[in-house]
């Protein structure tokens, strides 16, 4: 047995043992922080993220929400994190939230294979509480490296949390949405978040409005 694997195995045996911090802090270090860029496809990436002991999230999500759909595609949605559905099926909304997104990508014209949703953190927070700094400042190199191997010509970012993490202010989504903005060199339309569609039907116009500068700028071909 080589001795990179032994100590591994000595950490999984205090991970056991319940010295799980131990384990967490050796794993972060010896795991390497991503190095933007190392990551060939979002396959590799995935694997890459495969039982990710970086925050402490780890300890309560069922699975890692990856996110799903087109690995070429022109349009990502952004969300904030898994909700409970969402940790149980292991995949981005799938919920009554995800239902209102599918049927808004569905009047966009598009189907959910056509683009790529994800969230920003991959894991579930505990009773769908708001997201730390510290789980954000641990998940954000991997929708970096997503972005970046997708290459979308549009993000669109769904809610508050989303687009300020996404475009690094502390904006309200009231005054973003609606407008175009961009970040590492991509297009970015902030809008509501459909959860909060389901609370505040009256929105959904707005969203639509949003909707329609995304769609009218795909279907233009214009960079
Ligand atoms: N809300 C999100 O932000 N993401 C999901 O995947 C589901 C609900």
């Amino acid at each position: 047995m080589s001795r990179e694997r032994s100590s591994r195995d000595e950490l999984e045996y205090f991970r056991d043992l319940g010295i799980r911090d131990l384990y967490v802090d050796a794993v972060r270090s010896d795991s390497a922080a991503l190095t933007p860029g190392s990551s060939p496809d979002l396959p590799a990436l995935q694997k890459f993220l495969e039982g990710c002991p970086r925050c402490k999230l780890s300890r309560s999500r069922t699975q890692i929400v990856f996110g799903q759909g087109n690995p070429k595609a022109d349009l990502m949605f952004v969300g904030e994190a898994p909700g409970h559905d969402e940790d149980v099926q292991g995949l981005a909304f799938v919920g009554r939230a995800g239902q209102l997104l599918t049927k808004i990508i569905e009047a966009m014209g598009s189907r959910r294979g056509d683009v790529f949703i994800c969230n920003v953190l991959k894991c579930r927070p505990p009773n769908n509480r708001n997201p730390e700094p510290d789980e954000v400042a641990s998940c954000m190199p991997f929708l970096e490296e997503q972005i970046r191997l997708i290459s979308p010509r549009v993000i669109v970012t769904l809610g508050t949390f989303a687009a300020q993490a996404v475009l690094g202010t502390d904006e309200p989504i009231g005054r973003m949405r609606g407008r175009w903005r961009s970040a590492r060199g991509v297009r970015v339309m902030p809008t509501f978040h459909p959860a909060f569609l389901l609370r505040s039907p009256e929105r959904k116009k707005d969203v639509w409005e949003d909707m329609k500068l995304v769609r009218d700028f795909l279907a233009s071909g214009r960079e």
